[in-house]
């Protein structure tokens, strides 16, 4: 698994990941660097008691917030803050 800290929703969100050699369609595809993640498809959340929608992409340690997502970061791409 993999953790993000989301800055558009304030919470953790959590894939599971796969190498880029064993894609298996259940998971995300991870580069392995833990500096400057790429994950690959995107990743779309839905949660909270307003259901907010988190569309995102995460490239070379930064995550693009796509504009169907419901948060004040929709749109934007900021820098992933680091987890533990
Ligand atoms: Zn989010």
């Amino acid at each position: 698994m993999v953790w993000i800290w989301c800055p558009g929703c304030d919470e953790h969100h959590a894939m599971p990941v796969t190498k880029p050699s064993n894609g298996d369609g259940v998971a995300w595809v991870f580069n392995g660097d833990e500096e400057k993640p790429t994950l690959s498809p995107s990743i779309l959340v839905r949660h909270g008691a307003n259901n907010t929608v988190c569309h995102s992409f995460i490239t070379d340690g930064k995550i693009q917030f796509l504009s169907d997502s419901t948060h004040g970061l929709s749109g934007q791409t900021v820098e992933l803050p680091e987890v533990d």
